[in-house]
């Protein structure tokens, strides 16, 4: 086996962020990412590097400092417009082994999805995809990479001890953003895209997006989700009815889901989407750990629930006990009316 020596590990230094860029701005999942690498910075006492690539980028670049990003290295170019995953790829490489960051940090998004398994495949180092939880050994270095394994039925942490740097991917919404703090500054480093890493340019005709349900379930601040308890399709209807008078979206666990009573796109947990609301509404959904690590971040969680003793239940900041086809109608009537 490949072991790194203590000199080969000392070569390596810093944590960094490949921010997420669409459409020419840096997307809010860079934030989160930034406060996860800030604490891991502060425990290895170095810095927090973000690395934006894209087309029009540098002004929008400015304002990771105000998360907690000490240099930000920018690659502007026009050539970066759309989703050049190869080419960014290749100039990420180029970076990486110019500057020997210890950890790199990427989104799990569709763009980190496509972008950072190249990079770890050509940098050589493992990539630990969707984690929920970054920790650091402040000694060596070693990152403690947690997420959920086996099924969701364990959460394992994983070490990649013998390569550098280490690479993880965090879903959205995973992580809190910090509060910007609008005074701090940082150092800008200029760096560009050569003819061999622009030498896949691709052109994008046109980007779909999926149904609406998708955005608004990731932006929402209230989300009203519904389980095998809804009974059927009907009891969506009750669930739409109740998420728009308080202005939220609809949820769903991968049983609803399979079920057929409600889309993929609304489902939540380890193979739907990871949420991070204000307020969380289960209605009848038991909470399985395949569920419960797409939305245990919320802060507040309420559960509707006819048996009090499930995971869900036992989560909860509020347990309702009782049948969701009396409460949730009972609630309704409670609301003032819009
Ligand atoms: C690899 C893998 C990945 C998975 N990914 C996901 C995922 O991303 N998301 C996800 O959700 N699941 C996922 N699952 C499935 C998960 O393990 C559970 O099977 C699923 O979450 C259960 O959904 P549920 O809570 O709606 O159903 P159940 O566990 O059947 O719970 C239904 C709840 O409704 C309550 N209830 C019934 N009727 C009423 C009523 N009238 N009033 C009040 N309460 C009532 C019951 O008491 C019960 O607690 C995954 C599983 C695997 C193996």
């Amino acid at each position: 086996m490949l072991t790194l020596t203590d000199i080969e590990r000392k070569e390596y230094s810093n944590i960094w962020v490949v921010a997420e860029v669409s459409s020419g701005a840096v997307q809010p999942v860079t934030h989160e990412l930034i406060g996860a690498a800030r604490e891991l910075a502060d425990a290895r006492k170095s810095e927090v590097w973000t690395v934006a690539m894209g087309s029009d980028i540098s002004s929008d670049a400015k304002s990771l400092f105000a998360y907690g990003a000490d240099k930000v290295i920018v690659v502007d170019d026009a050539r970066l417009d759309g989703i050049q995953d190869e080419v960014e790829a290749k100039a990420l490489v180029r970076l990486i082994n110019k500057y020997k960051p210890e950890v790199v940090l990427c989104a799990a998004t569709v763009k980190g999805r496509a972008l950072i398994p190249r990079v770890a495949v050509m940098a050589n180092c493992g990539l630990t995809a969707d984690c929920t939880g970054l920790s650091i050994d402040p000694e060596n270095g070693d990152l403690l990479q947690t997420r959920p394994a086996f099924g969701g039925n364990i959460l394992a942490t994983i070490r990649c001890s013998n390569h550098r740097p280490q690479m993880a991917t965090v879903r959205p919404r995973v992580m809190k953003a910090p509060e910007p703090d609008r005074g701090r500054q940082g150092e800008i480093i200029s760096e560009c895209i050569l003819d061999t890493d622009a030498d896949k340019v691709k052109k994008i005709i046109e980007i779909f997006h999926s149904s609406e349900a998708t955005l608004n379930l990731s932006d929402a601040r209230i989300i009203i989700a519904g389980g095998r308890g809804m009974k059927g399709p009907e009891g969506f209807e009750l669930l739409k009815k109740f998420a728009s008078r308080v202005g939220g979206a609809v949820g769903a666990s991968r049983a609803a889901v399979d079920a057929g009573w409600i889309p993929y796109t609304h489902q939540i947990g380890q193979t739907g989407q990871t949420v991070q609301t204000t307020l969380y509404i289960a209605c009848g959904i038991s909470g399985q750990i395949q569920h419960l690590v797409g939305m245990q971040s919320c802060d507040v969680i309420v559960a509707i629930d006819k048996v009090p003793d499930t995971p869900m239940m036992q989560m909860a900041d509020i347990a309702i006990v009782g049948d969701l086809f009396e409460i949730v109608p009972e609630i309704l009537n409670e609301l003032p009316k819009l």
